[in-house]
């Protein structure tokens, strides 16, 4: 142990390398295999509400047998990326990790992309500084009057240059970071200008790019400007794999899997696999008349995918383990 380490502040937080679920702080290298984007709850369509309102008996009928199947295929932790206001239902995520055996993450943060549809009012009204107090409030105290914390910050941006009210998000996820060491996921698709904007205000903040990851970053054509950032240290989030034809009530008529070996093998070889996070976007309970999107893509069709292209175990186990137990360890990163 160096000197620096020695006599450096200490923190807030309680473990080195700690990561906050809904049942409690863990060590990061008990996350295992992790799905970094998922929706186990979501109000998609349906008008804000905080927390989101659901039937619970309904909820844990359809969605505890299906994470069950999901962690038998060895799966351990699911990420979930509904926001405040967008369905988050801190209480019933609790429950569905109990009930399922699966890690459950949960996030802070407020969600600016789907034209802002799912910002709340006072958002416009205060500054970044009491936006991110909002936040570190509920990282401290936890969330929805629960003893919950967040694994991380979830906020969104919109097409385009970054409006007025993107850009307070990102600078108040910025000072939330600072204060709590929590991994800013940001929905950002495939908009490289924002992508520039967001750092950009990160660094204003002194916050390092390895805080911060490009979610929906399979949304891009080419790996370009995916590798351009992750070079800068930033986490690149392949998050939309998809087959068609499924079963079981999960529907989807696009198969991504080939777009997203094509990015990933573009990766590896720069040997830049050390910055790849991987998910569906998967959503097991949404509004009436959506349809249902799977979990199961990665483990069943994609691994398999990529030792048939020549990634050994080791590679395999860096995006699904290492990566996201580095990429969500409660650490402040500053440059
Ligand atoms: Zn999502």
């Amino acid at each position: 142990m160096g000197i620096d380490s020695i006599f450096s502040t200490p923190t807030k937080t309680p473990l080195a390398d700690a990561v906050n679920t809904v049942t409690g702080t863990i060590p990061s290298t008990k996350l295992g295999f992790t799905l970094v984007h998922e929706h186990i709850l979501s109000r998609f369509g349906p008008p804000a509400e905080e927390p989101g309102q659901y039937n619970e008996a309904d909820v844990l009928e359809q969605v505890v047998p299906y994470l069950k199947y999901i962690n038998s295929l060895g799966c351990q932790t699911i990420v979930d990326c509904t926001a405040a206001y967008f369905g988050r239902n801190i209480a019933l995520l609790k429950k569905i990790s109990e009930q399922s055996g699966i890690n459950i993450l949960t996030n802070t943060g407020i969600y600016g992309a789907a034209g802002d549809d799912y910002i709340p009012g006072y958002a416009y009204n205060e500054s970044p500084e009491k936006l991110a107090a909002r936040w570190i409030d509920e990282f401290e105290n936890g969330i929805q009057g629960t003893e919950i914390k967040p694994g991380f910050v979830k906020i969104g941006v919109d097409s385009g240059p970054l409006s007025d009210i993107d850009a307070k998000l990102v600078r108040a996820a910025a000072l939330t970071h600072r204060e709590t060491g929590l991994l800013l996921q940001i929905h950002t698709s495939d908009n490289p200008k924002a992508v520039d904007q967001q750092l950009q205000i990160l660094g204003g903040e002194g916050v390092h790019p390895s805080a911060w990851v490009w979610v929906h970053a399979q949304n891009m054509d080419s790996p370009k400007a995916l590798l351009r950032a992750a070079k800068k240290g930033a986490w690149i989030s392949l998050d939309g794999l998809r087959t068609p034809n499924y079963l079981n009530g999960y529907a989807d008529s696009t198969s991504t899997v080939n777009h997203h070996l094509q990015l990933i093998r573009a990766f590896k070889e720069e040997g830049m696999l050390d910055h790849i996070l991987l998910g569906h976007d998967g959503s097991t309970y949404p509004p009436d008349g959506v349809a249902k999107r799977p979990m199961d893509v990665l483990i069943n069709t994609f691994i398999p995918m990529l030792k048939a292209s020549g990634f050994t175990d080791q590679e395999i186990n860096q995006v699904t383990r290492q990566n996201p137990a580095q990429a969500f360890s409660i650490n402040v990163r500053t440059i």
